[in-house]
């Protein structure tokens, strides 16, 4: 088997909430589909050991916000490489009370669905939750979705070992180009930072080494100091 063959699958980037009773969660989930359309109805698949999944399990509804080009890496590291059970990850985040009474992500978000769970699968590691579209909105006419390859191309973000498309570590990585500045990885998330693009999130402009980043300097993902960072290959 050639598992390259999965990096040709295309994908978006989501934000997927749920909850009740005054707890909730959010998560990044890059496996959001359109089942049918008569009725409207959505699938996502959820790691069982996220905090989201508790959540979808016991209130049977969740929306998902489709995360702009523009979106942050550290917004998309809250989301994607923190705990629920940790932080409130939800803090600070734009969001507004959708039908279901769940919180939906509104801030970076072009679009939102919100669903109500009618069926599930189990999937070993992961549950595929089919929900019945309740309501949905396009929230900004003019910003173009994110997708998965914009992602791992444009951004330099990695899956984490929970997403349904990791490959492991044995994972095919792209190679360092010869001659060029240095690039170095954060061995907690995997981010990769490349000098020629800097990290713009941060505000450090392309054509900064890696050894000339501030002291205080952080992951852009998953908030890990520099110490965390190892040379590329
Ligand atoms: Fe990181």
């Amino acid at each position: 088997m050639n598992n390259g063959a999965f990096y040709k699958l295309s994908y978006g980037l989501y934000v997927v909430t749920s909850g009740g009773e005054g707890k909730f969660n959010g998560q990044i989930a890059n496996t959001v589909f359109q089942v049918t359309s008569e009725p409207p109805a959505v699938a996502v698949s959820i790691n069982k050991q996220n905090y989201t999944h508790e959540h979808i399990l016991a209130s049977g509804r969740f929306a998902v916000s489709i995360l702009e080009e523009t979106t942050p890496m550290t917004m998309i590291g809250r989301f994607g490489f923190k705990c629920g059970r940790d932080i409130d990850k939800l803090e600070g985040i734009g969001t507004r009370i959708g039908k279901t009474g769940v919180p939906i992500v509104t801030e970076h978000a072009v679009a939102f669905i919100e669903a109500e769970v009618v069926g599930q699968m189990d999937c070993g590691t992961h549950t595929i939750f089919l929900g019945r579209v309740v309501e949905c909105d396009v929230l900004d006419t003019g910003a173009e979705p994110m997708t998965y390859a914009y992602y791992h191309k444009v951004k330099g973000g990695k899956a984490p070992k929970t997403a349904p498309t990791y490959q492991g570590e044995g994972s095919p990585k792209p190679a360092s180009p010869a001659g060029k500045a240095v690039r170095y990885t954060c061995t907690v998330c995997g981010y990769l930072y490349d000098p020629e693009k800097g990290d713009p999130d941060g505000k450090v402009p392309p054509g900064t080494p890696f050894e000339a980043l501030p002291a205080d300097w952080t992951c852009p993902v998953c908030g890990a100091g520099k110490d965390k960072f190892v040379k590329e290959g």
